[in-house]
């Protein structure tokens, strides 16, 4: 199952995606988490790509579609299913998608778009962090630790937020998003594997839509 998970920055994305995987064994598959972990092993890629991200830019289709190509081969490969969270970005990333999946006579099945209002997404970014050591993410006002400073999931007591998190860059982010990825709605709504899901409710909420759309639409999922 290839299930792609599409919205603008902030919308939930990677939250969602862990979840799908812990519940249906899927694979997750973030292009922001791979550009990151590339950026910090201080390659000659990971110092280009830092660049533009911390503007809020959009990273070259080539680089994008090459580091996607692989690791989707390397999960098919074990044989599972992929959610992908922040792929593709632009039409010449869904086309190359395509193209990639059909040499294995494979499709996407699902493609969730999750809305969210413009305003409420910089309030939720703006205001994120997490754990340095397990990645647990946080928020100033919506989702603090239990005990102020501690990580709930490992006892850490250092946290990150994002470069790219500040009130400026995500203003690009989102403008990058409107201007080249949201032109994927129609591309995928034409295909007829686009499903959307109210991504303002709880996580759990937006969970259970996710959840009753791909048991609906999608064949051998109970
Ligand atoms: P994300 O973690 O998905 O918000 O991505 C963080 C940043 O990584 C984006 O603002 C882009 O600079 C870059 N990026 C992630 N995925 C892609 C992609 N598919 N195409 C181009 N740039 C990307």
């Amino acid at each position: 199952m290839i299930v792609i998970l599409f919205g603008p920055p902030g919308a939930g994305k990677g939250t969602q995606a862990q979840r799908l995987c812990d519940s249906l064994g899927l694979c997750k598959l973030s292009t922001g988490d791979l550009l990151r972990a590339e950026a910090a092993s201080g390659s000659d890629l990971g110092r280009r790509v830092q660049t533009i991200m911390a503007r809020g830019e959009l990273v070259s289709d080539d680089i994008m579609i090459a580091m996607i190509r692989k690791k989707i081969a390397e999960e098919r490969a074990n044989n599972r299913g992929v959610v992908l969270d922040g792929f593709p970005r632009t039409i010449a990333q869904a086309e190359a998608l395509d193209a990639m999946l059909d040499e294995e006579d494979l499709g996407v099945d699902a493609v969730i778009e999750m809305k969210v209002d413009d305003d409420t997404l910089v309030e939720r970014i703006a205001g994120r962090y997490a754990c340095a050591a397990c990645g647990a993410g946080y928020h100033d006002s919506f989702k603090k630790p239990a005990t102020a400073n501690v990580c709930d999931q490992c006892g850490g007591t250092e946290f990150v937020r994002r470069a790219d998190d500040s009130r400026e860059t995500v203003r690009t982010r989102l403008d990058a998003y409107n201007r080249q990825t949201a032109p994927l709605l129609p591309y995928y709504r034409e295909k007829g594997v686009l499903f959307s899901v109210d991504g303002m409710q709880s996580i759990d909420a937006v969970e259970s839509q996710i959840q009753n759309v791909l048991k609906a639409e999608v064949k051998g999922l109970t």
